[in-house]
């Protein structure tokens, strides 16, 4: 029986039916028809263009944004579907904060609702260091699906990381 790593903490009977759509092959039928579209936010400076426009239209205020990049040697479920680094550089001799965002490469090919799941949660640490109330009601507010979204992409990833078995 399939550990399922990437949906820890959601309830049993819902971990059944996924493993019931796995073993009968079909869950990635299931998020194909559901996620048709596939982005085209390929390389770095797309990916920063796309985050910095998301950050412009909801988190104006906030931090500024160093780096936004793809990064392959990135854990998804070690760094909570991403990493959110403030990084501090002596610039023209004072101390400047500012942020790193990293995105783990898997999602350079998938289907467009789940980079902008991604971007919108780790935009929003940029406002809360914690998963907590505020946290998620501010992905929602970027984005109304956003819960249903999160879910679908680690079905996403357990099975991607199904079929690599
Ligand atoms: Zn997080």
């Amino acid at each position: 029986m399939p550990a399922l790593k990437y949906l820890t903490g959601y309830p049993e009977p819902l971990l059944q039916q996924v493993r019931q759509l796995l073993a009968d092959d079909r869950l990635g039928t299931v998020l194909q028809r559901r996620y048709p579209d596939l982005h085209e936010v390929r390389s770095d400076r797309q990916l920063y263009d796309y985050t910095r426009e998301l950050k412009d239209r909801f988190l104006r205020q906030s931090v500024p944004l160093n780096k936004v990049c793809y990064d392959n040697r990135l854990e998804v479920v070690k760094h909570a579907l991403g990493t959110h680094t403030a990084v501090s550089r002596v610039q023209g001799g004072r101390l400047k904060a500012s942020r790193e965002i990293r995105v783990a490469s898997v999602f350079r090919q998938a289907p467009a609702a789940f980079l902008r799941m991604i971007v919108v949660h780790e935009l929003a640490h940029l406002k809360e260091a914690e998963h907590n109330k505020a946290f998620y009601q501010l992905c929602q507010h970027m984005e109304p699906d956003y819960m249903q979204l999160e879910f679908d992409t680690r079905l996403y990833l357990t099975e991607l990381a199904h079929r690599g078995d």
